[in-house]
């Protein structure tokens, strides 16, 4: 049978993403007696995790005691108390905060300042989301953070007496689970500010995905199970058509008899996945049906 495969155009690591991986590699050519440690994974990517410690960039979960080195914060940001902790360890800090992160941050704490009860849309364990949390905390305590309109119900009340609710999104979250959310926010608001700030990676990412899925019988998503942004595209795309959600190409064998059926066949991936990821899944698949 023969198939058609359509890579997206919109797949792989987003600006933001790229950013950060350059920028760390940068940092160790241009300091190579310093040690460079990245506070949390900078990526959800295990091949690309051991390429940088292979080159003396390491992740770490602490803060270092170590005077002689630079701490990097992930473009997922970072709490005011962290920052203020790596500041007085003695590490010299890059802050390498995605530009669209920042701008959540900073509209969190505007509608905190301004006194609105603010909703954050977005999963609490999710490192993003605890860093807007707690720049906004430092202004109000009226803070909640929602992926389901179920958790909000917990705060009807407290919403109910509050003169405005704010919204912001975390930034790779689905349009569906702000618009759920949006929609529960009127039946008992009167006021919300809403700043959607799903970024524009995202948006496009998750738009053209939507519309590969119309046009294939299947979509396959790659990159790591432990990326939101990956797991949402998934999540949109099972509802339109058949979905596959592989961390790389070794996972393919798996599904040999889903893909050997299927004629129009779309890949995409993660904000988090490099290309040579992608291309070992094209080539794969290409490949087996020439
Ligand atoms: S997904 Fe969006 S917000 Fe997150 S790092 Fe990429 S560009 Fe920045």
């Amino acid at each position: 049978m023969s198939k058609r495969i359509t890579l997206a155009k919109f797949s792989g690591f987003c600006y933001g993403v790229k950013r950060a991986v350059t920028t760390v590699k940068k940092l160790k050519v241009e300091n190579p007696d310093k040690n460079i440690y990245v506070l949390g994974e900078l990526i959800h990517n295990s091949e690309v995790i051991n390429e940088l410690d292979s080159l003396g960039i390491k992740t770490v979960y602490e803060i270092p005691k170590d005077k002689n080195g630079i701490c990097v914060i992930r473009s997922h940001g970072a709490s005011p108390e962290v920052i203020e902790q790596i500041k007085t360890s003695g590490l010299e800090l890059v802050d390498l905060t995605c530009p669209d992160v920042k701008k959540v941050q900073q509209h969190a704490i505007k509608l905190a300042q301004e006194g609105d009860f603010l909703v954050i849309v977005g999963k609490a364990e999710h490192p993003e989301v605890i860093a807007i949390k707690a720049n906004a905390e430092q202004y109000s305590d009226k803070i909640f953070v929602a992926s389901e309109v179920s958790q909000l119900e917990k705060v009807k009340e407290a919403i109910k007496s509050h003169k405005k609710v704010g919204v912001v999104v975390q930034t790779t979250q689905r349009i569906e689970t702000l618009q759920s959310i949006l929609d529960y926010l009127t039946t008992i608001s009167k006021e919300i500010h809403l700043v959607n700030t799903i970024c524009q990676s995202t948006s496009m990412r998750q738009e053209e995905a939507r519309e590969l899925a119309r046009e294939n019988d299947l979509v396959i998503v790659v990159g790591s199970k432990k990326s939101a942004n990956t797991s949402h595209l998934a999540e949109i795309l099972k509802d339109i058509t058949q979905t596959i959600h592989i961390e790389s190409d070794n996972e393919l064998d798996d599904y040999i008899n889903t893909i050997n059926k299927s004629e129009n066949i779309a890949i995409t991936a993660g904000a988090s996945t490099p290309q040579f990821i992608i291309d070992r899944v094209y080539t794969k698949i290409k490949g087996g049906h020439e």
